[in-house]
C-alpha cells in the first residue's frame, strides 16, 4: 500500500528531472554578453557559458567583430545589459527577436546602481531571478540573502571604524556604484568618472586635499588605474588596493562581490 504512491511519485520526481535536464540543456546556448553575466547564468544553469566579451576587456571600451555578430545571432538567448549600458550591442540587438534576448534590467526604476549595477547584489539576484523565470527554473536565494547579510554587517562594522578616525577610501575609476549604493557605502573621491573620463585640475586638487588632511585610509584601484597619474598626487603611504570590478579572476558570483568586499575591508591606514 505504502509503495505504490513512492512508486508512482519517484516516477513523477525521475520525469520532472528528465524534463528539467531537457530544458536545461536546450538552453545551452545561452550567451552572456560580459563575465559577470556568464557567472550570473551559470548560477541558474548550473553550467558556464563562454561570455561574448573576455573578462578583462571593460565593457566601456569593446568594439564587436564579424565572430561576436555571428554568436549573437546563433545564441538562443542573448544575456546583456541594455542599450545604455552596452552601446556597443544596442544596434545589433535591434534585429533579435525579443524572445532571444533578455536584457538584466535596473527595474526601471534609476535604483542608483549607476553605470556598473553588476557590482550590486541586489541587481545580480534580480538577474538571476528574471533568466529562472524566463527558462521556467526555480532558484532557491536563501543562500545568497544570508551571505550578503554576512557582508553587509561586516562592512558596516568597517565604515564605522574608519568613519571614527575620520577616513575614508578613494576610487581610482567610479565603477564600484553598485556595490556602494546596496552596501550604503560611499567614496571620497574618484580620480575618473564613471566612463573614465580624466580628471580635472580641480578634482586632482580635492584628491591632493583629502591626503594632506589624513582623510586617505586607501585607494581601490580596477581595470582602468593609470599608476603614474596615482604616483604623481598620492604618496606611497596610500595604499592601493586592487579591486576586480569585471570578474575576471572569479569563478564564482558569491565569490566576486565577496572579493569587493574583502578589497573595501582591507582598505585601512598602515600608520
Ligand atoms: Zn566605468
Amino acid at each position: 500500500m505504502f509503495f505504490r504512491p513512492r512508486a508512482v511519485s519517484l516516477v513523477v520526481t525521475l520525469l520532472v528531472f528528465l524534463f528539467a535536464t531537457a530544458t536545461t540543456s536546450a538552453a545551452t546556448s545561452v550567451l552572456p554578453s560580459t563575465h559577470v553575466l556568464a557567472l550570473l547564468t551559470a548560477q541558474v544553469l548550473g553550467t558556464s557559458s563562454q561570455p561574448l566579451m573576455p573578462a578583462n576587456v571593460s565593457p566601456h571600451d569593446f568594439n564587436l567583430k564579424p565572430s561576436h555578430i555571428r554568436r549573437l545571432h546563433s545564441a538562443q538567448l542573448v544575456v546583456w545589459l541594455g542599450p545604455e549600458l552596452e552601446p556597443y550591442l544596442a544596434k545589433i540587438m535591434e534585429q533579435i527577436p525579443q524572445q532571444k534576448q533578455l536584457i538584466i534590467s535596473n527595474g526601471g526604476s534609476g535604483t542608483g546602481y549607476g553605470l556598473h549595477p553588476w557590482t550590486s547584489p541586489a541587481y545580480l539576484l534580480q538577474g538571476i531571478n528574471q533568466l529562472s523565470q524566463r527558462l521556467g527554473t526555480k532558484w532557491d536565494d536563501t543562500l545568497w540573502l544570508e551571505k550578503t547579510e554576512q557582508l553587509q554587517a561586516q562592512l558596516s562594522q568597517h565604515g564605522q571604524s574608519l568613519s571614527q578616525n575620520g577616513q575614508g577610501y578613494l576610487v581610482y575609476h567610479d565603477g564600484l556604484d553598485g556595490f556602494e549604493a546596496f552596501f550604503g557605502l560611499s567614496h571620497l573621491e574618484s580620480f575618473t568618472g564613471a566612463d573614465d573620463q580624466a580628471p580635472g585640475a580641480k578634482r586632482l586638487a580635492s584628491i591632493v586635499q583629502l591626503a594632506e588632511d589624513g582623510k586617505v585610509a586607501c585607494i581601490l584601484v580596477d581595470h582602468e588605474v593609470k599608476h603614474r597619474l596615482i604616483d604623481a598626487v598620492l604618496g606611497p603611504e596610500v595604499k592601493r588596493i586592487p579591486i576586480d570590478i569585471l570578474a575576471a579572476n572569479s569563478n564564482d558570483l558569491a565569490d566576486y562581490i565577496r572579493a569587493l568586499q574583502k578589497a573595501v575591508l582591507a582598505c585601512h591606514l598602515t600608520a
